[in-house]
């Protein structure tokens, strides 16, 4: 999608830019007719014109780390060439440069024409790498958080999840991955397409020119290697690491995900009931498999991932068969997460991950009974009940929770327009 020729002047109402998941690279396709109900809310002008809202979807590498993410997702907006960083691109052993974009997505965007964001699963967690880095200055001094005028979360894995090990990181010494498990085969198939993508479609790409994986930049002897062992998938700068409890812990420590004070926070909570599948079928298929996934996460031993997470630290015992651990991961009560909230999740990631980095109190925050007015600086956490990972997006159902969820969208993000409004007018 490329739109052209905008206006400095402030856009009403304010974009929407929609980053997308893990493998996410279906857009507008997949997401469906949801635009009509983010805009149920919009009344005709003084000539009876209706504005809605426009939609950017962002289009970002769907295996990529966190940090390259978040720099496609910046230089798609703003157009020119990607640049992830010069110590990111030695530290990681990558190009320091990858596409250009000849057009920007939203020409003029900073502070004073900012953006709205809304991130589904791994979207949410970019986002907030992408407001780090315009804090700390990878893009230059004229960047600032207050670009990003509102965040919307649905189902994100901020602080981390343990399907992350399910599927092949290793619990006890991430970024690697079982060479025999879903995720070592998964890194396979990104290796395949990575080496064929100058022939490939686009709705396969994976942003990976950077790392040199095609044929044209590779030997047949060197792509067989990365069959077997991946640089790429095995480093700390993938999408299976970035998941890891681990890495979440870093982030935080790095301050990474503290709340800017002139941004609006929300985030979509999903939760699925203990309820079993009662039987097997072919639509349902989806909540099938998440259900699950679900109770596979429940029994997920948290003693087994080294290093303790933080969210597990409690008054100081050693857990059993865990070498020199000062911590208390499983037994008795678990700092600031009671254990409900640990086990929860909609069959991706957990509850309590899914609510926002830090943990409540070190983030400022509300549940669940979200004021009638947001302040920003805040996270507003609603929940959504019964829902799994995919219940919201990115595939439209027209089912009566999407409706209500894009409406409510539409609500939040035409109040935060009109607060900002009044306060341009006062
Ligand atoms: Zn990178
Ligand atoms: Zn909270």
């Amino acid at each position: 999608m490329v739109e052209v020729g905008y206006p400095s002047a402030v856009d009403s109402p304010i974009p929407l830019v929609i980053v997308q998941g893990f493998l996410g690279a279906g857009g507008s396709f997949l997401w469906g007719a949801f635009e009509d109900y983010l805009n149920h809310n919009v009344a005709p002008d003084a000539d009876g014109n209706i504005c809605r809202r426009r939609i950017i979807f962002a289009n970002v590498g769907p295996v990529s780390s966190l940090h390259d993410r978040a720099c496609e997702l910046y230089y798609e907006l703003t157009g020119g060439t990607v640049d992830y960083g010069e110590e990111h691109a030695k530290l990681y052993g990558h190009q320091r440069f990858g596409r250009t974009y000849p057009t920007a997505l939203y020409p003029g965007w900073s502070a004073n024409k900012p953006l709205h964001f809304l991130g589904h699963s791994m979207g949410g967690p970019t986002i907030v790498k992408l407001q780090h880095l315009l804090k700390t200055g990878l893009f230059g001094s004229a960047a600032t958080p207050d670009m990003i005028l509102s965040l919307t979360s649905v189902s994100a894995p901020f602080r981390g999840t343990q399907l992350v090990y399910a599927l092949g990181e290793r619990a006890d010494a991430a970024p690697a991955v079982r060479t025999f498990s879903i995720g070592g085969a998964l890194t396979r198939v990104v290796h395949v397409l990575s080496y064929l993508s100058p022939i490939l479609p686009p709705a396969l790409d994976l942003h990976s020119e950077s790392r040199h994986l095609s044929f044209r930049d590779v030997s047949i002897t060197a792509f067989w290697k990365q069959l077997w062992k991946s640089d790429w998938a095995e480093s700390r700068d993938a999408t299976p690491f970035d998941v890891t409890f681990q890495a979440a812990d870093e982030r935080e420590a790095n301050g990474e995900g503290e709340p800017n004070p002139s941004t609006y926070y929300r985030s979509y909570v999903a939760r699925l009931m203990d309820a079993p599948p009662q039987r097997f079928s072919i639509p349902s298929l989806t909540g099938y498999v998440m259900t699950l996934s679900s109770t596979a996460m429940k029994s997920f031993k948290f003693q087994s991932i080294y290093p303790i997470p933080h969210f597990l630290r409690g008054n100081g015992e050693s857990p059993p068969g865990i070498p020199n651990s000062p911590l208390l991961p499983i037994h008795g009560p678990f700092l600031g997460i009671p254990s409900k909230t640990l086990i929860e999740n909609d069959g991706v990631v957990p509850v309590f991950s899914q609510d926002h980095p830090f943990e409540c109190g070190a983030a400022p925050c509300t549940h669940s009974i979200c004021p009638a007015r947001q302040k920003s600086g805040i996270w507003s956490v609603k929940y959504l009940e019964n829902a799994n990972h995919l219940s919201i997006a990115p595939i439209w159902r027209g089912s009566a929770m999407q409706i209500a969820f894009w409406k409510d969208v539409g609500n939040w993000l035409q109040d935060i327009d009109h607060t900002r409004e009044e306060d341009d007018v006062n």
